[in-house]
């Protein structure tokens, strides 16, 4: 067992990104991930924009954080990576296993430090995953594996504590799943807010901290896959109604308000919120068509407003 002497960088950079996720949310900017975090009365950076395996040059053995980048062009992203319920496969640095920034991965595994990985969800943006470890290398694909550990586990300093490690390694799959999941999610919000303009469908309500991206067939539905054409960008109000089925959408995109409700009366929220948008188009959509909402999704889920009703 071998003692982490970059420990206490790693402690630093993890208290102050656990800072700023809850200040900003699961996903970050670039710039505010580029600011770096205070380490005995410098500012150290938490990630290079030009490289994927990053250490601050106090770091002498092993490396702080690995980042993917999804890039300009090609801005639909693809994630086939977290369909599989394996590490994360993280490329090599070039194809040299010994290569400088890939000896430090090398080592962080064979040490068992925890990592930090900045995941690309858009051109500019990341969700910061800790701490991750290196669990595999794979010299014929050039890549390592990477995985997750519980979020609420307790960060051990290596060679300070024994582990099992086939429990270790069960938990840390197990978390892994998890995680791509949560990315998936992620990416799917990201992509469908940004598509609508970060606005309501039915009302344009504009603010991103209460707009969800619902899904219009539903995850556990085998067409349900988290793609724009598949979401809605909704605020909280609309988005309970739709998932009630209060709330209908025509796969014209014409809003319907279900009969029970629109029987009903009381206040502004009610006549103005939701009985107002009846028989209205959706104020809100993509400019490109292809992120539309698909209109076989959608006359699938007015069937199912129709059955409610
Ligand atoms: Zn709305």
């Amino acid at each position: 067992m071998h003692q982490d002497i970059d420990w206490p960088i790693r402690v630093a950079a993890m208290d102050a990104l656990q800072r700023l996720v809850r200040q900003y949310g699961e996903v970050l900017p670039w710039e505010l991930i580029d600011a770096g975090f205070p380490y005995q009365g410098e500012t150290l950076h938490f990630a290079n924009r030009a490289r994927g395996i990053f250490w601050p040059r106090h770091m002498r053995e092993t490396a702080l954080s690995i980042k993917t980048t999804v890039p300009r062009q090609g801005r639909e992203a693809r994630y086939d990576d977290l369909r599989s319920n394996d590490g994360f496969q993280y490329r090599f640095q070039g194809t040299d296993v010994e290569s400088r920034d890939n000896r430090r991965l090398v080592r962080g595994m064979e040490w068992d430090v925890p990592l930090i990985y900045f995941y690309g969800i858009e051109p500019g943006t990341y969700r910061p995953i800790w701490p991750v470890y290196i669990s595999e290398v794979n010299p014929s694909e050039l890549s390592f594996t990477v995985v997750t550990a519980p979020q609420d586990a307790q960060l051990l300093e290596p060679g300070l504590h024994v582990a099992d490690p086939k429990l270790l390694s069960l938990e840390r799959r197990y978390a892994t799943v998890q995680m791509k999941k949560r990315l998936h999610q992620a990416a799917f919000r990201q992509h469908v807010l940004r598509a609508y303009s970060q606005r309501c469908a039915v009302c344009r309500f504009p603010r991103p901290e209460l707009l969800d991206a619902a899904h219009i067939l539903p995850d556990r539905d085998e067409r349900g896959r988290p793609e724009v054409p598949n979401g809605l960008s909704l605020c909280k109000l609309h988005h309970g109604a739709f998932d009630a089925d209060l709330l209908g959408i025509h796969p014209d995109g014409i809003i319907e308000i279900a009969p029970r409700l629109l029987a009903e009366r009381d206040g502004p929220t009610l006549e103005y919120g939701l009985k107002g948008f009846a028989g209205k188009p959706l104020e809100v959509l993509p400019e490109a068509k292809s992120q539309r909402p698909r209109r076989d999704y959608l006359a699938a889920r007015y069937e199912r407003f129709r059955q409610a009703s």
